[in-house]
């Protein structure tokens, strides 16, 4: 045998099989969840069994065997052996009896006793993932497996539960490898899996019985409307990680940050189709048009927007043209700059002694807003976030003072909310204007009007404190 020769992976099925559990602890415990998860019939043996494992075997899903552990007890007919004691001794005594009979023994933490080691997994159903670093590193296996649970989402289990339905009818119908091979790379190159990832199994059934009876079919592009969240690239999802990783093409808005954008496929094609309040944009018709070019060439685009693409994003209006246009799309969620910036500045939305309710406005079009909508808005225990607001401060203090909101309510600016160069100003309503006036602050920026303001100067916690209104106090305490 050659000493440093690599482990034989191998998958047990062990359903049904009789497995014994060496120990009655929590490591034990561990164990036997996995071992049951696989269908084995499990015994446990040891002096004392904790709680959690009682109940298991009074509900008779286990076996036992109380006492010190003796050799006969593998004259049971078992498969396998798992030495989970905290006692290197008796782990020992479990290895050598078990290798004397030529049973397959797992010591917990111990590749030296072991003749087989359990390998860290990331579980799909029936795609299992197993790492293994031979024993000698398993933090770093861990660490892999982290990794690979994030990027292996549960549509790769019903995947692999699909395609094993459907084995037999694929190999009857592309009875060559080669010709099966080509429809697997088109297969998943399309929509299936996506159509897996939003729960719609017989879609996914569906498509693959059609691309099985029209298998030189073009791939299908399809759509990601992808929020970015508001800037720090800690704050994009799981979900939004993967698209970005899939994508052939990004579409995305110039609030988009850079480090967002350093998370994509390396080599995707980006298209800034830059919108900011001010400046050169790329037309609403433009960007469908972009979309629609990359879809039908069979590409995955990701349209990435700046906090969430459904919160005065225009995503509504992107998914009404794909719809149209029958453009398959997803839609990953992402942290709209309100959270994120109250967040980021401290300032709680709600809060039960100062505000029951929130507010999402946008300052964008000036005259959507009525008389009695201002009269809402002014009233009091609620939170008040207006967006793209910082060129109309003017018109919005004016129509809150008017619709009767007190002078002295509290107000917050964040300006590039959650990322390094964020400034908070905090102040009142009456002194807005000149708030963000002594301080420059320059869009993006967002305002939170309310009680809850004020909350800022006490829970901030990232970047600077915020810059006060020394001028806005002197004139609020006046008025
Ligand atoms: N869909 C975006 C909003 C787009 S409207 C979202 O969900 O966040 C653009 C406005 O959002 C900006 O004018 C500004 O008011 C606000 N905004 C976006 N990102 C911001 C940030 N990092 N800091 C402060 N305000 C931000």
């Amino acid at each position: 045998m050659s000493s440093d020769a690599p482990l034989f992976a191998l998958f047990a099925d062990l359903r049904g099989r009789c497995v014994l559990v060496v120990g009655g602890g929590s490591v034990a415990r561990r164990k036997v969840k996995a071992l049951r998860h696989a269908g084995a019939r499990v015994t446990v043996g040891a002096p004392h069994i904790e709680a959690l494992l009682q109940t298991q075997i009074e509900r008779g899903e286990i076996d036992a065997i109380h006492g010190e552990f003796k050799p006969e007890w593998l004259d049971q007919a078992f498969w396998l052996v798992v030495a989970a004691t905290n006692d290197d001794a008796a782990n020992q005594v479990v290895a050598e009896a078990a290798e004397a009979r030529r049973l397959f023994v797992n010591v917990v933490d111990d590749a030296c006793r072991s003749s087989v080691q359990l390998p860290a997994i990331v579980d799909r159903g029936h795609l299992q993932i197993a790492i293994s670093s031979g024993g000698g590193a398993p933090m770093l296996a861990r660490h892999l497996r982290r990794q690979l649970e994030s990027w292996f989402d549960s549509s790769w289990g019903a995947l692999a539960q699909l395609l094993t339905e459907k084995r037999a009818l694929i190999r009857q119908r592309l009875p060559e490898l080669g010709p099966r091979r080509s429809f697997f790379e088109r297969l998943l190159a399309g929509p299936i899996q996506s159509l897996l990832r939003q729960h719609q199994f017989e879609a996914a059934r569906q498509h693959l019985q059609n691309a099985l009876e029209r298998p030189q079919a073009l791939p299908q592009g399809s759509v990601t409307l992808v929020g970015a969240g508001s800037g720090d690239p800690g704050l994009i999802t799981l979900n939004a990680l993967r698209a970005l990783n899939r994508a052939d093409v990004i579409l995305h808005d110039r609030l988009v940050s850079a480090e967002v954008l350093q998370l994509a496929r390396r080599d995707a094609h980006f298209i800034e189709v830059g919108k900011t309040g001010h400046g050169a944009s790329t037309s609403q018709d433009a960007i469908h048009a972009l979309m629609l070019e990359h879809v039908r060439a069979g590409r995955h685009v990701v349209r990435l927007k700046g906090g969430d693409a459904f919160v005065f994003g225009r995503g509504g209006e992107e998914l009404q043209f794909l719809r149209k246009h029958d453009i398959r799309y997803e839609v990953v969620p992402g942290i709209t700059a309100a959270l994120a910036c109250s967040a980021y500045a401290g300032i709680p939305l709600t809060h039960r002694e100062h505000a029951q309710e929130v507010r999402l406005i946008t300052a964008h079009n000036k005259d959507a807003l009525t008389p009695s909508d201002w009269l809402a808005l002014a009233q009091p225990k609620q939170t008040l976030v207006f967006y793209m607001g910082v060129a109309m401060l003017d018109r919005i203090r004016a129509h809150l003072l008017d619709a009767g909101l007190a002078a002295g309510t509290p107000v917050a600016l964040v300006e590039n909310g959650s990322q390094a160069n964020q400034r908070v100003a905090v102040g009142d309503l009456h002194g807005l204007c000149e708030l963000a006036q002594a301080h420059r602050i320059s869009a993006p920026a967002l305002l939170i009007v309310g009680e809850v303001a004020a909350l800022a100067t006490q829970l901030h916690w990232f970047g600077a404190p915020p810059l006060q209104a020394n001028t806005s106090k002197v004139l609020s305490q006046a008025a």
